[in-house]
């Protein structure tokens, strides 16, 4: 397991802060950002990664700290630790699309029952139609996603719908082109309705918030580490944390996925998501 912080900030291609990565050792990309005509240095985004508990990481943590560089932490697995865990947190790498109709969130009265939910922090809605997007996915290699705004459903193609989460007794629902109305064919939604009857047991308590409205407590996304302990024996395949993740108007269950589904889903190529293994 690394823990990895993707650092990033803004300077000039040949400016100090990136110099002074560079002479540390740290390798550094430069992406270039919109600059008026005629300017001879344009600042660029100035992007590394850097592992936690390394020398070079006590050498510039102090640094980036002092430049203020953003700082998102991820957590890197091997194999052997995906495979040795019990249950996984399913974890989108990619997102496509939104959902309909986008404008004002539409969607949200469209989608969901959100008499029990809140809408201030968006938890607690209760799927009552389905998704409505802009056409058929544009798949290119991959086979499962995420919507925009949904951090807690999944969609798949009906070929990987058949060859893994059927088996396993999962029902999938339709997906509705979002003017047309008609039913996508080259996509379908997981249904994922199971909540675990158990809460997660947290190794390092998070830093959880109440939401001002609802007083439902949420916490912060999990980026370090293992993912909490789900303490249940059940046979269920794959359910939703009764933990709230998030932040702002956007709150999820993760959703978990026992290892003989994350075992299927390797074998059949799934592409598309990440699995966060769960401390056993
Ligand atoms: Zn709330």
């Amino acid at each position: 397991m690394k823990i990895l912080h993707r650092v990033s900030f803004n300077d000039t291609r040949n400016g100090g802060k990136r110099l002074r990565l560079n002479e540390l050792g740290v390798p550094t990309t430069f992406t270039d950002l919109p600059a008026p005509p005629g300017v001879l240095e344009p600042l660029g985004m100035v992007s590394a990664v850097i592992q936690e508990n390394t020398q070079l990481w006590e050498a510039v943590e102090q640094q980036l700290l002092d430049w203020e560089a953003s700082d998102a932490i991820t957590t890197e697995f091997t194999a052997k630790e995906k495979t040795a865990a019990t249950w996984l947190s399913l974890e989108p790498s990619w997102h496509w699309d939104y959902p309909m109709p986008v404008a004002h969130r539409a969607y949200i009265d469209a989608t969901y029952d959100i008499q029990k939910g809140c809408l201030a922090c968006g938890a607690g809605w209760v799927q009552k139609a389905p998704f409505r997007v802009s056409g058929e996915p544009k798949w290119g290699r991959r086979n499962i996603f995420q919507l925009n705004w949904v951090f807690d459903e999944f969609f798949v193609t009906p070929e990987l719908y058949v060859q893994v989460f059927q088996r396993f007794g999962i029902a999938a629902r339709e997906v509705i082109e979002g003017t047309t109305g008609a039913v996508l064919t080259s996509v379908v939604q997981l249904v994922i309705d199971d909540i675990s009857p158990m809460p997660l047991v947290f190794g390092v308590s998070p830093k959880s918030e109440c939401c001002n409205a609802c007083g439902r407590v949420r916490h912060p996304p999990h980026r370090r580490g293992f993912f909490p302990r789900l303490p249940t024996a059940l046979d269920t395949p794959i359910l939703k944390t009764q933990e709230h993740f998030g932040s702002g108007s956007s709150s999820w269950r993760s959703v978990m996925v026992r290892h003989s589904l994350y075992d299927a889903c390797t074998r059949a190529g799934v592409r598309g998501v990440d699995f966060w293994p769960s401390a056993n």
